[in-house]
Parts: C-alpha cells; structure tokens; sequence
C-alpha cells in the first residue's frame, strides 16, 4: 500500500485528530455505509451443510454462543409455558451478582414472584420442584432443545453462523493509529467495518516470525486466546493472514499499561484501593487460565493493561502454556526480574509462578519499585538471580500489614508452601485479608466500578513518533512449507466475540427480523 504524506498521516492517523474521535464514538457509529450487506443471511438451503456439521451441544448453542442463547430465548418466548422458566433463569442470574445487602430483598421479590399461589400457576409444579433439583438448564437441554432444531429460530441460528464463518481479509477492517510494538510487528487500532467495533490488531509479520523461528510460539499464542472467555483476559475476536502479516485482533485496551500508570504519572507507585482493584482482577484472570491448566508465566506490570472504564485484562499471552492434566513443566521463560525462583532453577513447575508474579506485581504496585531491585539500579542477570533465589525482599512503611503479609506468602521461595499454591488453590489467595472488601462474585460479574478512570483524551503511551517502524527483513523467503501454518492461524472469526459484536454493536437487533412482512418479535426485556 502506498504511504501517505507525513502532515496528511498525522492528520487522519493521530489520537488528537479530530477525525480519529469521530470514528471512534461507539454506540453503532463507524459502520460501513455497506455493512447490511456485509452481513446478509444465506438462504436457508446453503446452511444445509453447516447444519450436518454442527454439533448439537446445548450448552454451546444455547448458553455460551451470544447470538445462539439469543435466539433460544427469542424461542422460548415464543412459548407461553417456556416463558417463565427463562423469566425465572434471568431473576436468578441477577440475585447472584446482587450485593449481600440487596439479595434478601429481591430473594423475596423471586419467591413471591414464582412461588405464590398464582406463581404456582404460571410455572407449573413439575417446572417449580426441579428448579429445587437440579439445574432449570437441565430441563431446557432436553425436549425444549429438540423443538428448538426444528423451530425458525434455529434456521436463523445457522444463518448468522454462515456469516461469522465467513473467510476474514483485511477488507473487513479500517485502520487507524499506531498502539505499540511488539517482538514480531506492530499493534494498531481496528475497526470492524460492518458493526463499527474498534479492536487492537497485533500483527506478525511473516518475515520476523520466521526469521525467529517463532512460529510455534505464534501458533501456541493465538490456539490458547481462542480457547479462553473472561474480562480478565484480552479476548481474539478474529485471526487471519494478509500478504505479509499474521493478525491477532483483539479487544483494544485504550488506557495503557500498568507499568505507564505506575510510573509514568508523576508518582511512583499507586494508592491501595487501586493496587487491591487491580490484585483481584488480575487474580480472577490467573484463575480462569488455571482451571484450563493453563500457566501464564508472564506476569509483569507491562503486560496488564487498562481499558477506558479502568478495568484490566492480562494480555500477552505468547508465554503461556497449556498443561497435560496433572502434570507439570519445565523451562526458563518470563522476563528477568519477574521468573520464580523454581523456574529461574530450572525445575518442574505446574502454575505456581503465576502466584510469585502476583506478589511481585502487588510489590510493585505499591513500592513503585520491583522486589528485587532498587530503584534506577542497574543489575546483571546473574546477580539478580541469585537475589531472587536466596535474598529476603524488604517491606519499607509503605506497605500495612496486609498487604506485606500477601506479599510475603506469595513470594515464598518454596513453592510447595506458597499461597496459591496449596490445597485451596486459587480459594486461599482470594479469601486473603489483603482483598477483605473485593467481593468476587460482584467483580467476576462486572458490577464494580473500578477506583480509577483513565481521562478519554489523555493517551497512556510512549508518543506513536517516538517508536521505530516495523521494516521487513531481508534475505527471508517465504516458502510452500510455511503456507501450512499459515493455513492453521487463518481460522477467521471466533464464534463468542464476534457473536457479542453482533449484539453489542446493533447489528443483530436491526439484521433480525423474521417473516416476508419483516415483523420482528417483540422486544423482550433481558
Ligand atoms: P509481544 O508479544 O510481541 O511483546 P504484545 O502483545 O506485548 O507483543 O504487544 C506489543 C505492544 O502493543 C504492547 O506493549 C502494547 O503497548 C500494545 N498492545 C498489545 N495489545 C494491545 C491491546 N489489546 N490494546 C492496546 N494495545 C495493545
Ligand atoms: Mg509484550
Ligand atoms: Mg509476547
């Protein structure tokens, strides 16, 4: 592609432009003047081979899938006798993540709501004893489900699938500013043409990756991003190659690093309701990873990044690994300064130095100083090692007591006697004193306002001009062998976030209509 001229770029491409902020105000603005068409349902004859395909799963076509929950709901609204059963589904959704004061309340409000005499009525007995039982999704998976395959809901379901399987170019994206740099390439600001979404594009570039033989880990990045769903952890929305780059794109974190906010913003060091907001959410992404059996492994303030409400997400997930059940690994990878001493040691390992990163990250937060290094002191590798394995960290009156003590059990040398690490698991970290007012079932669920909102029209980065640009190298030839993983990354878009920009953007609302009178159902209030 041709380069525009400087003063032109600076004008369309900078965060201060004015053109930049207009393509960027959410709610739906950004679409493509054509994005109908970008998304235009199939006839229902050309899903007839996705619909063999797929596999009837109801937990994944009903629960999970953003678009497919959406529309099992559409059908059992449809159904009178269904219509309480979701009715009381979403009632208990909300009692869950209600504050411990709130939840008497609105318990009573369910009970009289469902178990009167005239909520007898409504949900029926049979409906009413199971939800005692077991699980109301338990009852749905089962008859409920059939009817549902055979319903227009279901045909419906296939067409949105066929889009989303749609192959992915760089066509079905505009590109905006510079956001960083990486070890392959660069990560830009993206927008999704059809729905207006921004995301960060992290490109690899085919020429770096295979200069550094870093396909495997390329490969390994994008296969575990995929496989993850918290909001704790940066989501890949699709994966696709172009000419000369792979494309990890990912949900955009627009509010900088913690290493930025840690140092970079006049003081070092940050206040404690922000380093226990930012411990606990960090913590429930390490748990998300680790019920996968997955290790991190890279825990350092440079790679939790912010959004702009000020949650964090864990990003950067090209050192983890995935566990075989019940076993463990070995290898020396993380960044100097942040490895665990186990690791440093070259011994097996299962997930416990994500639990050392936790301490050294909950170190850093609040000393504005890593545990093993003085401020602006400059190490060999060697000494810092050795510091790591054998030297105490020291806790200045900086740190109460709380927090020195989680520290102090999570950077313990041993990791059969770190927290975290021990029968409770993740359990013992999150019921520490340090995170005595987070409550976990509220910020697992998003309800809790975070103690820190990045300013919109500040940007929390190294200025765009200051980072070198991303040339291809040379005398690198890209060859038959290497189409074979390309093939392998180019898996398009993943089914929940691209079915959450769906819904999130309008598009589902507006695009769903049924019937040759174009009658949509009526909007029902989940
Ligand atoms: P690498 O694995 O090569 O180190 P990273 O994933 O760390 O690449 O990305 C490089 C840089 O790009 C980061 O330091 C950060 O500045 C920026 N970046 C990465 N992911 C995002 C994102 N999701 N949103 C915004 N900026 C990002
Ligand atoms: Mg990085
Ligand atoms: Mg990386």
């Amino acid at each position: 592609t041709a380069r525009l001229p400087a003063a032109i770029s600076y004008l369309l491409l900078s965060p201060f432009s004015p053109l930049f902020h207009l393509s960027l105000g959410g709610g739906g603005k950004g679409k493509s003047w054509k994005w109908k068409d970008m998304l235009r349902f199939p006839h229902i004859s050309q899903c007839m081979e996705l619909a063999k395909t797929l596999e009837r799963d109801y937990y994944s076509l009903c629960v999970k899938q953003p678009i497919g929950r959406q529309l099992f709901r559409l059908f059992c609204q449809s159904k009178p006798e269904l219509r309480h059963c979701i009715s009381l589904l979403d009632k208990m959704g909300e009692y869950e993540v209600k504050s411990d004061k709130e939840k008497r309340s609105f318990g009573m409000q369910i009970i009289n709501r469902f178990l009167s005499r005239q909520g007898l009525c409504v949900l029926g007995i049979h409906l009413l004893l199971l939800c005692f039982y077991s699980d109301l999704h338990e009852y749905l998976s089962g008859d409920t489900f059939l009817q549902y395959q055979q319903s227009m809901y279901f045909d419906r379901f296939l067409q949105w699938k066929m889009i989303e399987r749609q192959p992915v170019t760089k066509y079905i994206f505009r590109q905006y500013r510079m956001l960083g740099k990486g070890g392959f390439g660069e990560v830009w600001a993206f927008q999704a043409r059809a729905s207006g979404k921004m995301y960060a594009c992290k490109k690899l570039e085919k020429t770096h990756v295979k200069k550094g033989r870093g396909e495997a880990m390329a490969l390994n990045e994008k296969q575990i991003l995929e496989t993850l769903n918290s909001r704790f952890v940066v989501s890949l929305a699709y994966a696709y190659e172009t000419k000369h780059s792979l494309c990890l794109v990912l949900t955009i974190m627009n509010g900088g690093d913690l290493r930025f906010h840690i140092y970079n913003m006049g003081t070092s060091g940050l206040e404690q309701d922000r380093v226990q907001f930012y411990a606990a959410e960090v913590c429930c992404g390490l748990h998300h990873l680790h019920q996968m059996n997955i290790v991190y492994r890279d825990l350092k303030p440079e790679n939790i990044l912010l959004d702009d409400n000020g949650h964090i997400r864990i990003s950067d997930l090209g050192l983890a690994v995935t566990l075989s059940e019940g076993n463990l690994v070995r290898g020396r990878v993380g960044t100097l300064g942040y490895m665990a001493p186990e690791v440093i040691g070259h011994k097996y390992y299962g997930m416990s130095p994500d639990w050392w990163g936790l301490g050294c990250l909950v170190y850093e937060m609040t000393a504005g100083r890593s545990p093993f290094k003085g401020k602006g002191e400059r190490l060999i590798g060697k000494e810092m090692e050795r510091r790591i394995q054998e030297e105490e960290e020291e806790y200045g009156n900086i740190f109460n007591n709380e927090t020195k003590d989680f520290c102090r059990l999570l950077l313990n040398k041993d990791p059969r006697h770190r927290l975290g690490c021990q029968g409770s698991g993740v359990y013992g970290v999150k019921s520490h004193p340090f995170f005595r007012t987070i409550n976990f079932r509220r910020l697992e669920a998003g309800v809790i306002e975070p103690p820190f909102k990045p300013d919109p029209r500040a940007v929390y980065c190294q200025d765009v001009q200051d980072i070198d640009e991303f040339s291809t190298v040379k005398g690198v030839i890209l060859e038959k062998t290497d189409k074979d993983f390309y093939v392998k990354f180019n898996t398009g878009s993943v089914a929940i976030p691209w079915q959450t920009e769906m819904i999130e953007m309008g598009c589902f609302k507006e695009l769903n209509v049924f019937g040759p009178q174009g009658s949509r159902p009526p909007d029902l209030d989940w």
